[in-house]
């Protein structure tokens, strides 16, 4: 039995076929600049032979320069000393995964598990978190994940305004660059701290808000953890998965 199928039969829900991705995946830096290279070598090597200057094709030097672009940012945040987090962290968790994906995930912080190893949802919540996406047709490789801080509060305590303050900026640097068509907050503490509100996750949960100066849409649901310490919890959870298929499909169908 499938990932997908144990999550769903452990929640006694219906079963969705999965869904395929039309948006063709980026990848990985590295192999995406070495393509983005690789097809254009008359504009690298042979313009000194030429008489005729060779310039790369529109496509290519738009992925190369926001390569560049994505990788100035890693850099940036790797080394921020922004707020005093930068004091305690043992790294930066950027974020990972499809540079051109349709579903962002947002959580709250890193901890002890990603500040190790530093990717974000690892460990049993991260795992958790794969099942529930895969049982809706979203494998983790196909989405991008972040958190709302880029480094580990102390003792995972909830992260403060001004902290959030400080590093918010990069995450919208990174929706500008991915663009994706939904965002998906999981949480109480990324909920609010996106949202900017206090109002509690149930009234968060089950409508479409906006984000950032794209107003990309934006879901909240459960955080995993919370789902692993209240596993009565999981229906609920099931009900906003559903609620993100479907406002995906709709956001694809109206582009
Ligand atoms: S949490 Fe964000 S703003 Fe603070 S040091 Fe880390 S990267 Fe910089």
């Amino acid at each position: 039995m499938s990932v997908r199928e144990q999550y769903l039969e452990a929640l006694g829900v219906d079963v969705w076929k999965a869904r395929t991705d039309s948006r063709p995946a980026l990848a990985e830096p590295g192999v995406a600049m070495a393509a983005a290279v690789a097809a254009a070598p008359a504009a690298l090597g042979a313009a000194a032979v030429v008489v005729a200057p060779v310039v790369a094709p529109p496509a290519v030097a738009a992925i190369a320069a926001d390569e560049v672009a994505w990788e100035a940012l890693r850099a940036q945040v790797s080394t921020c000393t922004r707020c005093e987090l930068s004091q305690t962290r043992t790294q930066t968790v950027f974020g990972v995964g499809n540079r051109r994906a349709d579903l962002m995930v947002i959580g709250e912080a890193p901890g002890s598990d990603e500040d190790r190893q530093g990717e974000p949802f690892v460990g049993r919540a991260g795992q958790l978190l794969n099942s529930m996406l895969r049982a809706i047709g979203y494998a983790r490789p196909t989405l991008y994940i972040a958190n709302v801080l880029k480094c580990r509060p102390p003792g995972n305590r909830e992260p403060k305004p001004g902290e959030v303050a400080c590093c918010l900026p990069y995450l919208q640097q990174q929706l500008d660059m991915i663009q994706p068509r939904l965002l998906v907050a999981v949480g109480r503490v990324a909920a609010q701290n996106l949202l900017a509100t206090d109002t509690p996750l149930a009234r968060l949960r089950g409508q479409v808000h906006r984000f950032g100066a794209r107003a990309t849409p934006l879901i909240v649901t459960y955080h995993p953890a919370y789902l692993l310490r209240s596993p009565t919890e999981k229906r609920k959870s099931w009900v906003d998965l559903k609620f993100i298929r479907a406002e995906l499909a709709r956001a694809r169908a109206g582009a």
